[in-house]
């Protein structure tokens, strides 16, 4: 991995991004990947590169649901092996939740190098090596599930996705929870809990309140899912990045060192 100086004032991006090349590199990260990640770090930029209240409210909900679900699945691709295979494989086991990798750009290569990464940080079982399935109107490849995961599954968590498969899933009749930054994509319409945020802050979240709430009853848990409603946290999303913008604009960024 080149070396990022600690001083630099996006640390943190260039090292995100250095990761993802390196997953790439690895075999796990499709060339588009890299286009997806530089989309999601733009929606970043216009969110404050925080976690925000919509996210955290839709976040305990998702944990909620995987929580009272039956076959949770949590799906991994090659971004998230890249960005986050330590926490992905702290949350499945922290849900009670199946691991399955699941690829838009399908290679064999791919998904064994992912189940590689994801075993050296301590994954034991791993779905999707052998997706003998398929999602009813996705064509073959993009379709593949595995029987025992994402086709049996009643929740499903399926990070940085693209929005025609998100909107398959839905049409089977899953619970569908997605992690994308960008409130506009057509995952994150589709979805039925959308944590607009990124997995790198999403996913140590999400572990810390699976932990929080194993404990719960079930009627503790159903009163967290409440009357969650996706349409308003998304509008809310839009509305933190209008007041934001407009409260920037009015304060002017030129030159300003650090934005809030
Ligand atoms: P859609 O198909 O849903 O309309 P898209 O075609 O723009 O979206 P895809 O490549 O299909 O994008 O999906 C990747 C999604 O993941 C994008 O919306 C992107 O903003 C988001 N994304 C990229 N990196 C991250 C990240 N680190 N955390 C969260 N979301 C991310
Ligand atoms: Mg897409």
């Amino acid at each position: 991995m080149v070396e990022i100086p600690r001083s630099h004032p996006r640390y943190w991006s260039l090292y995100y991004r250095e990761r993802i090349i390196e997953g790439m590199e690895k075999g796990m990260t499709a060339r588009a990947g890299l286009i997806a990640h530089g989309r999601g770090e733009a929606f970043d930029y216009l969110l404050g590169e925080r976690t925000i209240e919509p996210a955290e409210r839709a976040m305990r909900v998702a944990v909620a649901k995987f929580l009272l679900a039956e076959h949770p699945v949590v799906s991994v691709n090659g971004n998230v092996a890249a960005l986050v295979p330590k926490e992905t494989v702290e949350l499945a086991r922290a849900l009670n939740a199946k691991l399955e990798v699941n690829l838009f750009y399908r290679t064999e290569e791919r998904v064994r190098a992912i189940a590689e990464e994801l075993k050296k940080h301590g994954a034991e079982e791993i779905l999707g090596l052998n997706p003998t399935k398929r999602i009813p109107g996705l064509e073959h490849e993009r379709g593949r599930v595995d029987e025992e995961g994402i086709w049996k599954a009643d929740v499903v968590l399926v990070p940085l996705e693209d929005g025609d498969r998100t909107e398959a899933l839905v049409r089977m009749g899953k619970f569908v929870v997605t992690v994308d930054l960008n409130p506009l994509s057509r995952s994150a319409r589709m979805a039925d809990v959308t944590v607009v945020d990124n997995v790198v802050r999403a996913y140590p979240r999400m572990v810390e309140l699976a932990r929080e709430m194993a404990g719960y009853s079930r009627r503790e848990l159903l009163e967290v899912v409440g009357d969650y409603d996706n349409g308003k946290v998304l509008n809310e999303v839009l509305l933190h990045i209008r007041d934001r913008l407009t409260r920037l604009a009015g304060e002017g960024v030129w030159r300003k060192k650090d934005l809030e």
